[in-house]
Order: structure tokens, then sequence, then C-alpha cells
């Protein structure tokens, strides 16, 4: 991911206040059997860690490929419908070979809901070098929430998308042809299949183990699905850990708001050494003894919440 910081504030000041109100604070009424309070800090955490375990996943290797698979399995082992999309795209390194892997819980309309985050780490940055917080959080998180939702009866009105997208680091610096190639791609196919008026929304969630959780929501995001995070984040009682940020960040929601779906990333980047320092992004310091059980499960939490509330909403943005 790259943020790009705007001097410029928008008006959100509605937004900060919706976020903090009591009444904003509740979840609606959903058919989606998702009970936040069965999300396991610990189960995420065991889930990141193994998955950390597996050691670098640098796009386009056999290990990235070899984890593609351990995630499909793993998924599918929970009970969903787990595939991987396997496809070639140019990248500074040549044609290369990405995999996004996708878990699907049909839900009872045409609605469909996307969980994502990456799973591919970052190249040259430390020898060994596994992302814990970046990318193995995401895939802990998401990995639980599957688990849950599962267990509690699976999908409610809207099809849920675990999507674990691959090449979301950049070999060189961000471009057309560099970084964010799983979620462009997966953009585009709901787009071409003329399935993106029936996304609700997109929600990614990247680094966010940190001990000292802070989620900045960047502005770069769809405004409602903001508010759902933050009133979520009330409704958990951890609303000072939510905020929202002065500065755009390209990660891989950014495609979806490209093609016109809504879509929100969570994301802490303060992951660092003292509050504030973002010291162990892109470090050989990313390791798993920096994750926090308790972080993944506010983020897990809040998600599955927010997620309560997209399922309940009724058809967004075709009925507008
Ligand atoms: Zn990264």
């Amino acid at each position: 991911m790259r943020s790009i910081f705007c001097a410029a504030l928008m008006p959100l000041c509605g937004l900060l206040a919706a976020g903090c109100s009591a009444e904003t604070g509740s979840t609606p009424a959903s058919a989606l059997h998702a009970d936040p309070s069965a999300f396991d800090g610990e189960r995420a955490l065991s889930e990141a860690r193994a998955f950390v375990e597996l050691g670098p996943k640098v796009a386009g290797t056999p290990a990235c490929m070899a984890a593609a698979e351990y995630i499909r399995d793993r998924l599918a082992g929970l009970g969903l419908d787990a595939a991987i999309d396997d496809f070639e795209e140019e990248s500074p390194a040549g044609a290369t070979r990405f995999r996004n892997v996708e878990g699907v819980l049909r839900g009872g309309g045409r609605d469909w809901i996307i969980l994502g985050c990456h799973y591919d780490t970052k190249e040259g940055i430390a020898p060994g070098f596994a992302g814990a917080n970046d990318s193995g959080s995401g895939v802990g998180v998401l990995l639980e929430l599957a688990r849950i939702i599962c267990a509690g009866g699976g999908a409610g009105n809207c099809s849920l998308l675990f999507a674990f997208f691959d090449g979301e680091e950049c070999k060189l610096d961000y471009g057309p042809q560099d970084g964010f190639h799983g979620s462009r791609r997966m953009a585009r196919r709901f787009s071409q299949e003329g399935r993106a008026g029936n996304v609700r929304g997109v929600i990614v969630a990247d680094m966010v183990g940190d001990e000292d959780l802070r989620v900045a929501l960047p502005r770069n995001g769809d405004r409602a699905l903001m508010l759902a995070v933050l009133s979520a984040a009330a409704a958990e009682g951890i609303r000072d850990r939510f905020s929202l940020a002065r500065w755009n960040t390209l990660d891989d929601h950014q495609a979806f708001l490209d093609a016109g779906m809504p879509a929100v990333v969570l994301i802490d980047f303060t992951y660092g050494s003292a509050p504030g320092l973002n010291d162990y992004w892109h470090t050989g310091a990313d390791t798993i003894d920096k994750l926090s059980a308790q972080s993944l499960g506010m983020a897990g939490r809040v998600i599955c919440r927010a997620l309560a509330h997209l399922d309940a909403a009724g058809p967004g943005r075709r009925q507008e």
C-alpha cells in the first residue's frame, strides 16, 4: 500500500459525530448469523502464525502459489466454496503468475459483500521476511471470520466472498503494471460480469494486528462504509481506536472504488516501536511476536458488526 497525505480535509465532521453517537452504535437486525463476541482473537492469531510460518510469499514464486493452496484448503475445511483464480499479468518481473483465493458463502439474494486482504509479502525486505502484520494479520482475521460465520449458520441476505489477493505489494513502484494485481483482477471481473452493482460493500483489512491498534480509515473510502465501521467500533466500545485519516491510502480497496463499488480499508499505519511510529512496517521487525490477539479480535469484531449492518441494509446503489 501507499499513503498520500492530503492537506485539505474533507467535510467529515458529520461522519465523525455520527460515529460517536449512541444511536448509530446499535447494529440493525440481520439475517447473517454472525455473533461478534464469537470472534476469537487467539484463534485469529493462531491462523496468522501458521500462515506466517509458511515463509515468504513473493508473488509469482512457487512458495506464494503454495500459500494460495493452503488458504484454499483452510477455507474449504471451514465449509466455504473455495477456489483459486489463477491468472498471468505483466509486472516489472515480466509475465507473472498470480493467484487470488476466493471463499464463497452463498446468501439469500443477488447481492454480495466482499471481505478482502492480501496474502503476498513484500520482496527484498530481509532474508526470510514473511510479513506478520503485512500480510498475516489480514489472513488470520478473515479465516476466523469465516469460521464464526460458518459455525453460526452461514450467510444471510448477501453472499459473502472472502477474497485473498495476490500481488498487492509492488515490485518497484505502484503503477498500472505493478502492485494490486489481485484486487484489480477481481474488481474487473465483477464489472465485466455485470455484478458490480450487486456489491453492497468491500471491506479490506491490512495491518490490523499491532498491539497498540490504531485504525485510521483513509479518505479514499466509501462514506457509508466508513460510518458503518465507526459505528461498529462504537458499539464494541473501542471507538477511540478508530479514526478518519487525513490522507489517501492506495490499497486493495481502491480497485473496487475505481470500478464504482463501495469500499473501505481498515489499516493501522502506526506499526512500530513507539506510539505513532511505523518503523516495523516493511522491515525485518514485522514478525509474529509483534501481533496481538486482542487487536486481531478488535478488528475482527468490528468487521463482523459492519458486515451484519451491510447485510441488513437492503440493496444499495441499484435503488439510489
Ligand atoms: Zn506491504
